[in-house]
């Protein structure tokens, strides 16, 4: 009993966190559940009380007071039935809007969770699980609708409990006769006792059954649904498989793997009929037997007189509300359990906490753009391992300066870039800007300092302005000021919507774009921030040579007043940098200009010789 307490205190902790978040999403959605359940519990006793008044006043032969009872009566329960109406029409958008508002609530939170703490695949199926959780239990509307059902019974059953120690505790006017023995408070409470009790044990092993046979249903329908959706959404509605599935003949195997989860649904769905059919027949004897022994000790304590005959439907109807309250108790619970618990890995996620602290100097705004970097003594390991992949990296960045970054592969550099940009912060050292460490400025601030065309750049299916924009908003001379810059004005001219063109066919006069005039475009984009620092992580494969020259020699002319950091797997475009720093396996190995470097005879030469013969 103890035990179960706790759980139930336990549950609702958790619930009630659920709770939080519905209101988090709609103010009023929570105080007019709470309304819908207080009336919906005193709308039976309505009747109850007043249909007890009005038999008791027909037989005293007062009917004026009757009359008036009843209208009273109806004009009571209409009201009341009208709140509940308009209340659960406004819920009932609510709750329709709420698994949209609910997504945009995760979107927002994926957004606001910093980089490293995304970057963690442990988060990433955290938010899959949390969707189709949602999905599964009917998300946070059915958890409302279950507490919903919780408090009204709630409110239901003290009532009833009043009523039931009054209906026991009321004594025949005399003392003699078996019905009055019968009467007695004791045989009451007995009998009323014991018939709850078997039914209550019925229901109860039934319910074991169910419940053990809902898990295995929701474990298994879960996995079937996972793998639905999967080869349904992620393989064969996926444009990207389309050719694969087409010309390389793999439709037959996804269509067949489709159709056997479809199959392996079908015995939930009967193991689902067979338990809700068993549940009804196991209720419907708990029911049965309470509705008897109530009816049977509220009649014996008229006949024994110690109620009035109006009395018999007000107490006889408060043992049915009691019992059936008991029931819909229990049923909620049981629910909710299964339910909080699988919504708990959404609450999980919203009450995640970011690894990056953020700071609170702000950044002091330069029309110089005077900004000095400087990495000191700076090591990282990504999280979750432990081996370092920079190690005392010590590198100055200095006003309208031209870094080059080079390298082998897996050497490091873009691992400086995410450190520079604040993606990460460093595990050892330290990052500083204009001489305070970058985690004490504000971090938003500190982001806004950065024009950056990453190596894996993405452009959205959105129109060419709006993604040189990176906004819905725009300023269209100064979008059309970036694509001439980044060298891709005179295509997008020629495009029948111009800037309005919607990158990716998806729609007529939507375009594709070729790897070297996506990325002209992610640099427009980095343009278009006007940020102190533009940094230029080079794709390896989007681009062809001649692409190549084009792009770098056009960057050195839009970076010029400004700072600006490269990282170059082609020697040729960083040969007119101002300085080159040569990462080896997450160090610095080399630093100078081209000339210093080659004099070095070092990893830079032999980088330079190895690429030269494709420049001659
Ligand atoms: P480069 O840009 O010079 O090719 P990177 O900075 O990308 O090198 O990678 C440096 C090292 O860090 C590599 O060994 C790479 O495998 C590792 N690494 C890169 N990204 C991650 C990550 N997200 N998690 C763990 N290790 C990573």
């Amino acid at each position: 009993m103890k035990n179960k307490l706790r759980a139930s205190l336990a549950l609702h902790k958790k619930g009630f966190r659920l709770l939080k978040i519905v209101h988090e999403i709609n103010r009023n959605m929570l105080p007019r559940t709470i309304m819908e359940a207080l009336i919906n519990a005193f709308i039976p006793y309505i009747s109850i009380f007043l249909s007890a008044a009005v038999i008791d006043y027909l037989f005293e032969k007062a009917y004026k007071e009757a009359i008036v009872t009843v209208i009273v009566m109806c004009v009571a329960t209409f009201a009341a039935q009208m709140i509940v109406a308009v209340l659960q029409y406004y819920n009932g958008i609510c709750r329709n809007n709420l698994p949209m508002d609910l997504k945009g609530k995760i979107r927002e939170k994926a957004m606001e969770l910093d980089y490293a703490t995304m970057d963690d695949p442990e988060i990433i199926s955290m938010i899959h699980n949390t969707e189709k959780a949602a999905q599964y239990s009917g998300g946070l509307a059915q958890i409302m609708f279950r507490y919903r059902v919780l408090l009204q019974y709630f409110i239901s059953a003290i009532t009833a409990i009043g009523l039931t120690i009054q209906l026991c505790f009321s004594l025949p006017l005399n003392d003699d006769g078996i019905l009055n023995r019968l009467a007695h408070p004791l045989i009451t409470i007995v009998v009323l006792v014991l018939a709850w009790a078997i039914g209550r044990y019925v229901t109860r092993k039934q319910g074991e059954i169910v419940n053990q046979w809902e898990n295995e249903i929701a474990e298994e329908h879960y996995k079937v649904e996972g793998g639905l959706g999967y080869w349904c959404y992620d393989v064969l509605y996926n444009i990207s498989y389309g050719q694969l599935l087409r010309v390389g003949g793999l439709s037959d195997m996804v269509l067949k793997n489709t159709e056997k989860y479809v199959n392996a649904n079908l015995p939930c769905f009967e193991k689902m009929g067979k338990s809700s059919r068993k549940s009804s027949v196991a209720e419907g004897i708990e029911t049965g037997l309470f509705s008897v022994a109530a009816y049977f000790v509220v009649l014996v304590k008229v006949l024994a007189g110690a109620i009035t005959i109006g009395a018999f439907t007000k107490f006889s109807g408060a043992l049915l509300q009691l019992n059936q309250a008991f029931a819909k108790i229990a049923w909620s619970e049981a629910s909710l359990n299964r339910m909080v618990e699988n919504l708990m890995k959404l609450v999980d996620f919203l009450e995640l906490e970011n690894k990056m602290e953020t700071g609170s100097i702000h950044i002091e705004k330069r029309l110089d753009n005077h900004y000095e970097i400087e990495f000191k003594d700076v090591g990282f390991c990504y999280p979750g391992s432990e081996e370092f992949v920079l190690r005392h990296v010590n590198a100055k960045i200095t006003l309208k300066n031209k870094l080059a970054v080079v390298g082998k592969n897996g050497a490091g550099k873009s691992t400086f870039i995410k450190l520079l940009c604040r993606l990460y912060d460093p595990t050892e050292g330290v990052i500083t800007l204009n001489g305070v460490d970058i985690r004490k400025y504000n971090y938003k601030e500190y982001l806004s300092l950065f024009g950056v065309v990453f190596q894996d750049f993405h452009l959205f299916n959105y129109s060419i302005a709006k993604n040189v924009a990176a906004s819905n908003e725009y300023d269209e001379e100064k979008v059309i000021k970036c694509l001439e810059q980044a060298g891709i004005l005179e295509f997008v001219n020629e495009l029948p919507k111009g800037i309005d063109t919607i990158i990716e066919k998806t729609e007529e006069d939507s375009i594709n774009l070729s790897g070297g005039q996506a990325q002209k475009v992610s640099i427009a984009r980095a343009l278009y921030k006007d940020a102190p620092f533009v940094i230029l992580d080079e794709p390896t494969a989007a681009l062809d040579p001649i692409s190549e020259a084009e792009i770098y020699e056009r960057f050195d002319e839009m970076v010029e007043d400004k700072t600006s950091v490269y990282i170059s797997h082609r020697m040729s475009s960083c040969r007119f940098c101002d300085e080159i720093l040569v990462f080896d396996k997450g160090q610095i190995c080399e630093r100078g200009n081209h000339e210093e470097l080659l004099a070095l005879n070092g990893l830079y030469q032999s980088l330079w010789t190895a690429q030269a013969k494709y420049y001659a």
